[in-house]
């Protein structure tokens, strides 16, 4: 069954309200296998609602519309609706003495009793939390079309407790499911280059979705049972594993720091981290994470010279030669927070996060990010300063990113400098270990 859904209302345009609904509905409709193949939006206007309706019926075989059942002026959703489906509109006696009891106390006017008001032969559905029934019918095109209230607190109870229930008795029984492929260190660009044929199947499907700094792929089966789609998606997942290799973190609807503090709570290891240009980005992410409590022992933004070297220990002359924004400062950085805390890891970044503050030598989105266990310390670089330059948000997030991932790395026994796809900088290491000899405590 394909279906479409239709939200009404001009708040909705006018970017006034969020269109949850929307999501909602699709996502409730493709966990019983109903395929949604168009979603739009239409303000409270009865002409270009009921074109958009004549529209959508003309091609599915289920429009969901949602919002203007109320009993206000602009609620033209029923009417106009009904008449784009060639269905008459009665009073509905049964809800009408429903509608009384909702107003048992209250002055009920005409207003409210069009309320009542349904498609001749529909099936009501019920409103538990308010005053307007949605209901189900067949339109004179063949199609199904189901009218929903707008506030979610009101769809989603009769979504749930009597849309679906019908919708799938009205079809042939089946789920759709689906897994995210999280992928680190490779763009979306190359990691569809990587799975190019993998990407043309129809059931199972897999298709690449881009994240802040990172990207998924989601691979997504249609089956009569859940156990039969999981089992259809198997072997194309084990392809796309092969394939994406150590840059693939999780399968689970998990971000980078889920990932990295449930690993740390499995080897009960412990994490410090030491701040310049992240200014405490890194440890907000980890300490998001509930139960983060049990491998997070501090978080210090270092972001002066001074405090680098009172508080971390990073040598002066370092600082003095090589200076903040560098390899070996952020080794010293990791190191000595590590030993400041007596955790397991201790992490260190240093960076120019900008617009200002670049230099040829150290452009904006030069950041060091080092990682130590105490025996070594592995230090990765983000060049910066190639093509477009881009917002300070944008390389602070990803500093933070990398720092997660070698974690992850480090715990999981990948490499944890493996190259990653970022613009290089000719004579840059992207990432290399680090030569300075861990301090004794
Ligand atoms: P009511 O009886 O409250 O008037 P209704 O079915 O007529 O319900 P609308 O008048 O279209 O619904 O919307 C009422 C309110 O519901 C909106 O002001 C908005 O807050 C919320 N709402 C409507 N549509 C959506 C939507 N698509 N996503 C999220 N919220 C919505
Ligand atoms: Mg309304």
């Amino acid at each position: 069954m394909n279906a479409e859904i239709l939200s009404v209302g001009t708040e909705l345009l006018l970017g006034h309200v969020v269109n949850t609904d929307t999501a909602y509905v699709a996502r409730a409709l493709s966990s019983i296998g109903i395929n949604v193949h168009y979603t739009a939006t239409v303000g409270d206007n009865p002409q270009r609602l009921q074109r958009a309706v004549e529209e959508s019926l003309s091609r599915c075989d289920l429009l969901v519309t949602t919002g203007g059942l109320g009993p206000t002026e602009d609620d033209l959703t029923k009417e106009t609706v009904a008449r784009a489906a060639g269905v008459p509109l009665a009073m509905n006696e049964t809800c009408l003495q429903e509608l009384l009891r909702y107003f048992a106390g209250r002055y009920c006017g005409e207003n409210q009793k069009k309320q009542a008001v349904l498609p001749v032969g529909c099936t009501v559905l019920k409103n538990d939390c308010g005053s307007a029934p949605g209901c189900l019918f067949r339109s004179r095109q063949g199609a199904l079309v189901v009218m929903l209230p707008g506030p979610p607190g009101e769809l989603i109870p009769m979504l749930e407790n009597y849309a679906l229930p019908a919708l799938a008795g009205q079809q042939e029984k089946a789920v759709i499911l689906s897994r995210n492929l999280r992928v680190f260190g490779l763009g979306e660009g190359l990691t569809a280059e990587k799975l190019e044929d993998l990407l043309r199947g129809s059931n199972p499907t897999a298709a690449t979705y881009a994240l802040d700094n990172e990207c998924f792929v989601r691979v997504t089966a249609r089956a009569a049972q859940e156990s039969e789609a999981l089992a259809m998606m198997q072997p194309l997942m084990e392809k796309i594993r092969a394939r994406l290799g150590n840059y693939l973190y999780t399968e689970e609807y998990a971000s980078l720091e889920e990932t990295v503090v449930q690993g740390l709570m499995r080897q009960k290891k412990t994490l410090a981290t030491a701040e310049s240009c992240t200014g405490g980005l890194l440890s907000q992410r980890l300490t998001a994470i509930s139960g983060s409590s049990e491998i997070f022992e501090m978080g210090a933004v270092t972001y002066a010279n001074r405090i680098k070297e009172q508080v971390l220990g990073v040598c002066s002359q370092t600082l003095r030669e090589k200076g903040a924004v560098s390899y070996e400062t952020a080794c010293q950085m990791a190191q000595g927070i590590r030993q400041k805390a007596g955790s397991d890891l201790g992490i260190g970044i240093t960076g120019i996060a900008g617009p200002g503050g670049g230099t040829p030598e150290k452009p904006v989105g030069r950041v060091y990010i080092a990682l130590s266990d105490g025996a070594h310390t592995w230090v990765r670089c983000m060049p910066g300063g190639i093509g477009r330059t881009r917002s300070r948000a944008f390389y602070r997030q990803a500093a933070s990113s990398h720092a997660l991932d070698m974690v992850r790395r480090y715990l999981t026994g990948l490499p944890v400098l493996e190259d990653l796809e970022f613009p290089r900088a000719a004579g840059i290491p992207v990432s290399s270990p680090c030569p300075q000899k861990e301090k004794n405590s």
